[in-house]
């Protein structure tokens, strides 16, 4: 999340110049530099806990907003504008409620090996840099318009951070890490090492279809290493079906995460990337 030198601790009066120059992370480890610094989650928290969703489906707000308006916790949706125009209004109360609106692009490209991204005709393999730029920006300005807030941090569709193919391709890592606060990626393993990390390539392991001795491994993980666990679903509900991020799992990960000693601090994206983004000296 951040540089592991303490060569680059910023004076807190420095980073809104810095932010202002494009250069919006600063998380990049230098070779051969060892760890300086101890880390420290706020109020004797042990590790950080996200969960998203992602596509703006009707379960999450069905589902899913009265179920976390009872656990009492913010959880981040990404979401693409065309999906957010269907219910709209249930995307409003999802703001009034607390939640982290985030960007999920307007079109949701992936790769071409996708059949309905070939139906679609929004494969990754034939963007450009400029026009995954105009789009991220485009879904900003879309979902600002619907909701009245705009996304600081983004979910790449399908996890996957490229454009072009073979000897053309380009990481669209850079462009996301100069517009966003964070970037979440999907499917993957592990959990974010709060002094390693970088906010630009979160890594966002898959809750779907899992129950919660599958997740508790990884919230394990994060209470034994400190770190943050950002996980990835879709649907929320209880029917089996591909995609559904099941409410009993969910229960039994917040009561877990909730039980004397545990100490995770459950929060948005937004919430917590802004903790790691403060100045290290803070700290
Ligand atoms: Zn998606």
């Amino acid at each position: 999340m951040r540089n592991r030198s303490s060569a680059f601790c910023l004076p807190h009066a420095a980073w809104p110049l810095f932010l202002a120059a494009g250069l919006a992370f600063p998380a990049l480890a230098q070779k051969g530099s060892a760890p300086a610094r101890e880390f420290h989650w706020p109020e004797g928290k042990k590790a950080a806990l996200s969960l998203t969703f992602d596509d703006a489906r009707g379960s999450q707000i069905d589902n899913g907003l009265p179920f976390f308006e009872a656990q009492g916790v913010k959880v981040t949706f990404y979401v693409n504008p065309g999906a957010v125009k269907a219910r709209q209004e249930g995307w409003k109360q999802a703001v009034r409620l607390g939640h982290e609106i985030g960007n999920h692009t307007v079109r949701h490209p992936c790769s071409d090996n996708f059949i309905w991204i070939r139906e679609r005709k929004a494969a990754l393999e034939d963007y450009s840099l400029t026009q995954m730029r105009q789009e991220l920006l485009e879904a900003n300005r879309q979902i600002r318009e619907l909701l009245g807030v705009t996304p600081v941090t983004f979910a790449y569709p399908c996890g996957q951070k490229f454009i072009g193919r073979g000897k053309d391709v380009k990481s669209t890592v850079p462009l996301v890490a100069r517009l966003f606060q964070a970037g979440r990626g999907y499917n993957d393993e592990s959990l974010n090492a709060p002094l390693f990390g970088d906010l630009a390539q979160l890594s966002g392991p898959n809750m779907d279809n899992r129950d919660y001795t599958q997740v508790k491994t990884l919230v394990d993980l994060a209470l034994a290493q400190g770190g943050w666990l950002v996980l990835a679903g879709h649907d929320i509900g209880d029917d089996v079906k591909p995609q559904m991020t099941r409410r009993a799992m969910l229960k039994e990960l917040l009561e877990d995460v909730r039980r004397p000693g545990r100490e995770v601090w459950v929060d948005t994206v937004q919430n917590i990337s802004s903790y790691l983004r403060r100045d290290p000296k803070k700290q």
